[in-house]
């Protein structure tokens, strides 16, 4: 086995620690040492470091039977915040949370994503400047950027946007270092979602699971025995571009023909559900309020439209056989009409009706969901990495 330097050792100790604490608050400091395998010196050492920097808080529990006053030890994640941003073709939206997921600012900037380049992220630069003004940056563990697309996420590069033609291989990574002072990581969107779904939601200690975001785009994160998966090459849980018709099916901007997203994207059901209503349907609240007029024709194009997603669905199925799917994005608005539909073909045709097995779940997650996945990326990485996030 190779050796470890005691300070990844400590670092090692200190992460073990607060995940547990995190998922098992008011343990005492001798459950601390049995469940994680240290020495009783080890964690009154370390649990000592972090009470100093009010990472974790002593609370006095109940006398217990035999009069003692055992202390029950608490992640204190009102300490402090992370700055959670998300990219989107006309705004980049940002907040700022405590590490208990506790939203306490919001903002966001306008952008246009057909000419968004290199240059316009000084604007979120400020954007973030504004967010954590007034607070020490001291109390900022760092900054996490969602974007869609293909992400680098050993180097925090976005590589390639759809829809955004000038935003390509761009370090944000390097440059919000540079600029904000602050640890940066960048993910997928999608990834980055799971990733608030196991700490804050619906994939909490649920070891496989996958979340589907269904919206504009459709893409998926995957969460395999408890750990994102992210691929290689920046490219992972594609399921947007999963084809469903690979020769005559609608051209695709990733080059193939056919991909699902082109039909049950939100972007696809709202021009076809025009065409189809001989008037303009504008967004996922005309969508909703027209469904619930029961119009048959649009209930059929949103059950159609359902099913085939449940097709590629199948797929996912087949291959990863999840414990849950957790379906977020707009389209889960309309979890009868669209939603209710693709899981019933997931249940009749993934293999031998495994889909049956599986659950699904509507995220909630809703308001600021990419912005706070975004900085639930962070809290992961932090979590894991305590000493290369703290000041
Ligand atoms: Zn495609």
């Amino acid at each position: 086995m190779k050796g470890k330097n005691q300070g990844s050792l400590r670092e090692e100790n200190t992460s073990v620690i607060l995940r547990v604490l995190r998922s098992q608050p008011g343990l005492c400091r001798a459950d601390i040492a049995r469940i994680c395998g240290l020495t009783p010196p080890t964690v009154s050492r370390l649990i000592g470091f972090m009470i100093d920097r009010g990472l974790i808080k002593e609370k006095k529990h109940k006398t217990d039977r035999i009069g003692r006053r055992p202390i029950g030890l608490y992640f204190n994640g009102g300490g402090y915040y992370i700055v959670g941003l998300s990219l989107t073709q006309n705004e980049v939206k940002g907040i700022l949370a405590d590490l208990n997921g506790k939203i306490v600012k919001e903002d966001k900037i306008s952008i246009n994503g057909k000419t968004f380049g290199k240059n316009d992220l000084s604007k979120v630069v400020k954007l973030v400047k504004s967010l954590i003004k007034r607070r020490g940056k001291r109390n900022i563990i760092g900054v996490g950027f969602a974007s869609p697309g293909i992400v680098s996420t050993d180097d925090g590069t976005v590589v390639n946007v759809p829809h955004f033609p000038k935003f390509k291989n761009v370090p944000v990574k390097s440059v919000f270092e540079k600029e904000l002072l602050l640890r940066t990581v960048v993910a997928n969107d999608a990834s980055a979602e799971a990733v608030a779904e196991q700490y804050f939601g619906k994939g909490e200690g649920v070891s496989d699971f996958v979340l589907l975001h269904a919206g504009d785009g459709i893409g998926m994160g995957i969460v395999l025995n408890g750990e994102l998966y992210s691929g290689n090459f920046g490219v992972s849980g594609e399921v947007g571009h999963i084809s469903i018709d690979i020769k005559n099916g609608k051209k695709c901007e990733c080059g193939n023909r056919g991909c699902v997203e082109l039909y049950s994207g939100l972007d696809a059901l709202l021009n076809d559900a025009s065409a189809l209503l001989k008037k303009k349907v504008q967004s996922i609240d005309d969508l909703t309020k027209l469904a619930g007029k029961k119009n048959k024709k649009l209930l059929s194009l949103l059950k159609e439209r359902g099913e085939l997603l449940g097709y590629a669905m199948v797929n996912v199925v087949n291959l990863l056989a999840p414990q849950k799917i957790i379906v977020t994005g707009e389209l889960s608005a309309l979890y009868e009409e669209f939603v209710k539909p693709m899981k019933e073909v997931v249940d009749k045709y993934s293999f031998y009706g495994v889909g049956k097995e599986i659950s699904l779940e509507l995220s909630e997650i809703k308001e600021n969901s990419v912005p706070f996945a975004a900085a639930a990326m962070v809290l992961r990485e932090f979590l894991q990495n305590p000493y290369a996030f703290l000041p």
